[in-house]
């Protein structure tokens, strides 16, 4: 049971808009593989999962078995690509939910050839994607370690290498001389893969940068049809509404996004109390805010712990009735105090939006008067707070309960 009035409304209709827009973007060199990992980035898995695959997605990524089993409940027939690799002990878990497991190390090949062998599973019954390390160094087979790592795929008859991937570190930096590096080696990687006698029916390389940037698709299309497979993008953050900016070399930002895309979620919240103080009066921890005037302050049941990040403190803003409420004081564990002096007529029970849009109270209340769209989004949140929108959505804790919405 939720009576704490705190909770996110997932758009459907933007979640498949996005889908949608973002696939005629990829088109027609590449299809989609829709990622859903870290609890679709805080929108709530079990929702946007299933929305994804009626928007059209064959092919969904998940960060761990954990989440692959919790997306398979829900998604019978996708494609679901765990993207992390995985531990000794969930071999039987992949197999039997249809899962596919990323590899790139002797362990992991050893540990679901002999678990292929356990079932007794025949030929090629097992597929695996292989993950590349172009030049970022985190996860995938370096090009060194490729050879070996082929020839044990190959020995290995229960698996099939269905697929071979990299990624790029920096996709949002137009021209990047490292992103060039990258996709030179990855073709020299997948010309490896065909030496050996391999034949995976999917390349995949990219996420939202790469997507929306578009520039390096074709290439990357061409690389995958020279293996005789499809080629997917992988975006992630595109498709729950928010992109990086592109930027150049020099860090200058570039141009503007070649998709319209729209925040899947809005964060809201009531008014708990509302409360009139004297100028001089000290708010919060540390008393870091005193008021200058006397002021309205309206009391909101959210704070840290449930993602509300701290560094929003005396810098971020809500919205109420239309207009800006400015934070005071330290955001606490459970509690954050606004500033509603400027707005009228605001009610303890008040919707409060803290990531989301409001139409603005038109001032001379005529019907013809100019509605306006005040928004807050994951990025200011990310902009006052010294971080990425990523970290932002993904932070907004269990204790939120996540809401379908139209
Ligand atoms: C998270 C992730 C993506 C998606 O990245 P976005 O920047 O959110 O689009 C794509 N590929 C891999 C391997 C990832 O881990």
């Amino acid at each position: 049971m939720h009576t704490r009035p705190i909770w996110a409304e997932i758009s459907r209709s933007r979640l498949a808009a996005n889908y949608r827009a973002l696939q005629f973007a990829a088109a027609p060199h590449a299809d989609l593989l829709a990622v859903v990992k870290a609890d679709a980035y805080g929108h709530g898995v079990t929702l946007c999962a299933p929305w994804l695959v009626e928007a059209g997605a064959q092919w969904l990524g998940v960060t761990s078995v954990e989440e692959g089993l919790l997306v398979r409940k829900h998604c019978p027939q996708a494609h679901i690509l765990v993207l992390c690799g995985f531990w000794p002990g969930d071999e039987d878990a992949l197999i039997e939910h249809a899962l596919t497991p990323t590899v790139w190390t002797e362990q992991h090949i050893a540990l679901l050839a002999r678990a292929a062998e356990r079932r007794k599973l025949t030929a090629q019954s097992v597929p695996v994607h292989l993950e590349i390390d172009t030049g970022m160094t985190r996860q995938g087979a370096a090009l060194a370690e490729l050879p070996e790592v082929l020839e044990q795929l190959r020995a290995a008859s229960a698996l099939r290498l269905d697929g071979v991937f990299t990624h790029f570190a920096s996709p949002e930096i137009l021209n990047s001389p490292q992103n060039d590096a990258q996709q030179a080696r990855f073709a020299q990687a997948l010309t490896m893969v065909k030496a050996a006698g391999l034949h995976p029916a999917w390349v995949h390389a990219g996420n939202s940068s790469t997507l929306l940037a578009q520039d390096r698709l074709p290439a990357l299309a061409s690389l995958a049809g020279a293996l005789g497979a499809k080629f997917l993008v992988r975006p992630g953050l595109a498709l729950y509404g928010y992109a990086l900016p592109f930027v150049q070399q020099d860090g200058s930002v570039v141009r503007p996004l070649p998709v319209e895309l729209q925040p899947v979620l809005s964060w809201k919240t009531r008014v708990a109390a509302l409360r009139t103080v004297e100028r001089g009066t000290a708010v919060g921890y540390g008393a870091t805010y005193v008021a200058q005037k006397a002021m309205r302050l309206a009391l909101l049941p959210v704070g840290y712990a449930d993602g509300f990040h701290r560094g929003l403190s005396s810098l971020g803003r809500v919205l109420v009735r239309g207009q800006h409420a400015p934070i005071l004081g330290r955001v606490s564990m459970d509690l954050t105090v606004v500033d509603v002096s400027a707005v009228a007529d605001v009610a303890v029970s008040e919707e409060v939006m803290l990531i989301g849009e409001q139409t603005a109270a038109s001032a001379a209340a005529s019907p013809n008067a100019e509605k306006k769209n005040v928004h807050v989004s994951a990025e200011d949140h990310a902009h006052w707070a010294g971080t990425i929108a990523y970290e932002i959505l993904c932070g907004i804790s269990v204790r939120v309960p996540r809401v379908g919405a139209t």
